[in-house]
C-alpha cells in the first residue's frame, strides 16, 4: 500500500511540500480551507478587474521558489530583471536616481550607484560601504545575532538616522516587513548577505505579469491532479489525532486518515493542531512570533503617469509603486499598487483616510500624474502578511520536524533561515517533503533538485 499524506494547508509551502510527495509516488491529499490555493498570494475580481491581494516581487536568489514555478509550468508567465534597477523617487529631488549594479563582482556591483544616490548626503553615501562590508561578516544563523536589533547594529556602524531610512530600509522593509528598528540582526544580515553581498546578480527582481492566482495557486491545483493527487478546497482542518501508528483527522469536509501529515498552515492554527510537546519552544511561542501587516493602496488613473514598471520612494509615506495596468486588464488609464510593508499605522484606517494620505503623495512623486485624475481607490489589507521579524524570532521558529511521529512543519514561519517570503515557504516545504521522505523505508530521502 502507497504511504497517505495529508497536506493540510494549500499555500506556497503546501503546494510545494504536496507536489513533492506526489512525485516521489506517495498517496497525497492536499487540505486547504480556502475555496482556492496559493495562501497568501492570490487575487480576486473587482469588477472588470484582477486584483492580486497585494503586489509580490522575488529575486533571482529565491532558488527554491523559481523551481517551484518552473513544476508548476509558469516560469514564462514571470518577469526577471536582466541587471537590478531600481529607479527611486523623493518629492524633494527634480528627478529620480537609480540604484543599478554594475558589471563589477558583488559587493562593488552597486558602489557607483550609493556614491550617486542624491537622496543622501555624501558623507552617508561614503559611509555605508564601511557597513556593508561588516555586515558581510556577520553570522546570520547565530544567537546572538537574533537576538541583536539590526537598527542598534546599523548605528553602531556609523550608519545615521536617515542613511537607515532612506536606504537600508528602502530594502529592508520590502524584504523583512518591518524597519531596521524593529528587525532581527541574523534576519537582515540573512537578507543582505545573499541579496546583495555575495552574487552580484542575486537581486535581479522579478515579479509576475499574471494575476497571481494564475501564477500559483490555478496551475499548483492543475499540476497536482495531473501527479495523482486529491485536492480538497473548503475543506477547514479542526483535529489531528494520533491512533495506533496512523493520524486521524477531522475536516469540515469529513475525517480521513494518513500516515504522515504535512502542517502547512499559519502558526496560530498549527499550534493549535500540533499535539502538545510536539515541538520545543517556550509556551505561547506563536503569540511571542507575533505578525506584522502588508496593506496595497490601489489607485487606477484615467491616463498613463508612470513609464516605468515600478519605483521605489523617499521622503513620503510612499514606499513601492508597481504598475499593474497590463495583469489587470485595466480598461484604460493606468493602475498603480502602492505596496505598504510593515503598516502597523495603515492597517486599521479607514479607505477615506488612506487615500487622503497616499493619492496627493504619490502626485507629488510622479509630476506627471497632475491633469490626471483618480478614477477608482480601494485598499487590500493582510494582517497577519508575515511573521514579526524581530530580534529573537529565530528562537521561536519550529524545524520541519516534530516530536509527533509522522508530522512535519511546513510554512514560511518555520525554521528557514529566511524571512516571511515565497521563498522562505516553497524552502520549508521542500524542507517537510525531504524529511518526510527520509522517514519513509524504501523511498529515497532526497528527491531530486532538493538540496541537502
Ligand atoms: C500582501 C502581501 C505581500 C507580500 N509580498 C511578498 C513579496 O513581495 N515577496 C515575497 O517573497 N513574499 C511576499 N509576501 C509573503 C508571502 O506571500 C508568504 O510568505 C507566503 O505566501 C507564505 O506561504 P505559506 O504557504 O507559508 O503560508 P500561507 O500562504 O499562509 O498558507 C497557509 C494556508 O493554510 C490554510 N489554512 C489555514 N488554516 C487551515 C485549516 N484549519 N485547514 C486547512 N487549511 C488551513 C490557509 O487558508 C492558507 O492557504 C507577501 C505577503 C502578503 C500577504
Amino acid at each position: 500500500m502507497r504511504t497517505r499524506v495529508a497536506v493540510i494547508g494549500g499555500g506556497l509551502a503546501g503546494i510545494t511540500a504536496a507536489l513533492g510527495c506526489a512525485d516521489a509516488g506517495l498517496d497525497v491529499t492536499l487540505l486547504e480551507s480556502r475555496g482556492h490555493l496559493g495562501g497568501l498570494t492570490h487575487s480576486f475580481r473587482r469588477g472588470g478587474l484582477a486584483v492580486d491581494n497585494g503586489q509580490h516581487v522575488f529575486l533571482r536568489c529565491c532558488t527554491s521558489y523559481r523551481r517551484l514555478l518552473d513544476r508548476l509550468g509558469v516560469t514564462g508567465k514571470v518577469y526577471l530583471q536582466p541587471r537590478l534597477a531600481i529607479q527611486v523617487r523623493s518629492p524633494r529631488l527634480p528627478a529620480p536616481v537609480w540604484l543599478r549594479r554594475n558589471g563589477l563582482p558583488a559587493p562593488w556591483h552597486l558602489a557607483d550607484s550609493v556614491l550617486k544616490y542624491r537622496p543622501l548626503p555624501l558623507l552617508d553615501r561614503m559611509r555605508f560601504a564601511g557597513a556593508a562590508l561588516a555586515l558581510r561578516r556577520v553570522d546570520p544563523v547565530s544567537a546572538a545575532s537574533d537576538r541583536r536589533s539590526f537598527g542598534g547594529w546599523l548605528s553602531e556602524h556609523g550608519q545615521s538616522e536617515q542613511a537607515v531610512r532612506k536606504l537600508w530600509d528602502l530594502v529592508g522593509i520590502a524584504t523583512l516587513n518591518a524597519p531596521a528598528t524593529g528587525a532581527s540582526l541574523g534576519l537582515a544580515a540573512t537578507v543582505f548577505q545573499l541579496g546583495l553581498l555575495t552574487e552580484a546578480d542575486a537581486a535581479d527582481i522579478g515579479w509576475s505579469t499574471v494575476p497571481l492566482r494564475e501564477l500559483h495557486g490555478d496551475p499548483a491545483a492543475e499540476r497536482l491532479a495531473a501527479a495523482g493527487a486529491r485536492v480538497l478546497t473548503g475543506a477547514k482542518v479542526t483535529g489531528l489525532v494520533p491512533g495506533g501508528g496512523t493520524w486521524r483527522i477531522a475536516a469540515s469536509t469529513g475525517a480521513l486518515e494518513a500516515d504522515r501529515v504535512v502542517l502547512a498552515v499559519p502558526p496560530p492554527v498549527a499550534a493549535r493542531l500540533l499535539p502538545p510537546g510536539s515541538v520545543t519552544l517556550p509556551a505561547g511561542w506563536h503569540d511571542a512570533l507575533g505578525s506584522s501587516p502588508i496593506v496595497n493602496a490601489h489607485v487606477v488613473f484615467d491616463r498613463r503617469v508612470l513609464d516605468e514598471p515600478f519605483f521605489a520612494a523617499v521622503d513620503s509615506p510612499v514606499q513601492w509603486v508597481f504598475d499593474r495596468t497590463a495583469p489587470s486588464g485595466v480598461d484604460g488609464g493606468q493602475y498603480l499598487a502602492v505596496s505598504l510593508s510593515a503598516a502597523d499605522e495603515f492597517i486599521d484606517l479607514p479607505v477615506a483616510e488612506i487615500r487622503r494620505r497616499m493619492v496627493p503623495a504619490l502626485r507629488r512623486l510622479l509630476p506627471s500624474s497632475a491633469g490626471a485624475s483618480v478614477r477608482d481607490f480601494f485598499v487590500t489589507r493582510e494582517r497577519h502578511a508575515t511573521f514579526r521579524p524581530a530580534p529573537g524570532c529565530a528562537a521561536l521558529r519550529p524545524a520541519a520536524v516534530t516530536a509527533a511521529e509522522g508530522v512535519v512543519l511546513a510554512g514560511a514561519w518555520t525554521a528557514t533561515g529566511w524571512p516571511a517570503t515565497m521563498e522562505g515557504a516553497a524552502r520549508s516545504g521542500e524542507a517537510a517533503t525531504q524529511a518526510l521522505l527520509g522517514s519513509i523505508p524504501g523511498v529515497p530521502g532526497r528527491s531530486e533538485g532538493i538540496p541537502a
